[in-house]
């Protein structure tokens, strides 16, 4: 797998990319430019082609957009589900611009409403959005931790949306905190063979173009979003070293969206790196 991370971009994008560098990043995940609301500014075209330079002169890619946590496809309000179209358009707009490859996405909750008819307004929200994708950018769902009403906590459902919605730029995240979180006991060689299993049966491998790789501290099945540290929580290095003996992952990406400071950025990535290359601890 590529190995990543998240990397913030307040400091500038010079800085963002020289951490990302200097701890021996491949790949990079930033968030969108938009901030938390609805309204949108256009894409900020100097700084665009100055992370585009830096980026390549580094020799990182892919890169990836995390767009906004406001992004609800699911819900019953229209207005709510007009802006989350603006805020994904706007991200693939400045994915294109920019040369980014992914832009990444959470898909919302079903709210108050019934599953079936929140899904069947999703897809028709990730068709509306998908019918004006530049060339060349692939939006990806995220799955979620799977608490109450929200949508993608399976593997099942992520296929059906794949399925649903039948368009080649469409693809699927997994965040291993979050499968976690939602049941799947990616902890050993077994479970990850298993889940993997799923995830080719129900979404397909090549739909499935990057992993968020998080550890946790939660309980198996507890439905709560918390990142940890990579092998210090119950995923732990095990499961980590599982993900990377599958050879069809090989092509994949992977990014690191770990709590903390520099120094532990620096960690996590040597650890990642330690246990993708099959050294011993
Ligand atoms: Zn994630
Ligand atoms: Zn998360």
């Amino acid at each position: 797998m590529r190995l990543g991370i998240h990397v913030h971009v307040r400091g500038g994008y010079v800085a963002a990319i020289e951490h990302a560098a200097r701890i021996g990043a491949q790949a990079v995940q930033i968030f969108s430019s938009t901030p938390r609301s609805y309204r949108v500014a256009p894409p900020d075209e100097q700084a665009l082609t100055n992370f585009r330079q830096l980026r390549d002169d580094a020799g990182i890619a892919p890169t990836i957009i995390h767009s906004s946590y406001l992004i609800n496809l699911a819900s019953e309000d229209p207005k709510i589900v007009a802006g989350s179209l603006r805020l994904l358009q706007h991200d693939l707009n400045v994915a294109a611009a920019g040369g980014i490859r992914y832009v990444n996405t959470h898909l919302g909750s079903y709210g108050s409403r019934a599953r079936t008819e929140g899904f069947s307004a999703a897809c028709t929200a990730l068709q509306r959005v998908l019918e004006e994708i530049p060339r060349d950018v692939f939006l990806l769902m995220e799955n979620s931790a799977g608490a109450g009403q929200l949508c993608g906590g399976t593997l099942e459902e992520l296929g059906r949306f794949i399925h649903g919605v039948d368009h080649p730029q469409l693809g699927v995240c997994l965040d291993t905190a979050h499968a976690w979180a939602a049941g799947y006991e990616i902890n050993s060689q077994r479970g990850v063979d298993d889940f993997l299993y799923e995830a080719a049966e129900q979404i397909g491998l090549d739909r499935l173009h990057l992993f968020h790789l998080n550890d946790t501290q939660v309980e198996l099945g507890a439905n709560r979003d918390r990142h940890w540290h990579i092998a210090e929580g119950n995923i732990g290095f095990a499961g980590f070293r599982a993900l990377a003996a599958r050879p069809e992952l090989k092509d994949k990406t992977g990014i690191l969206e770990t709590p903390g400071d520099v120094a532990d950025d620096e960690r996590n990535m040597r650890m990642i790196q330690m246990i993708f290359s099959g050294a011993s601890p």
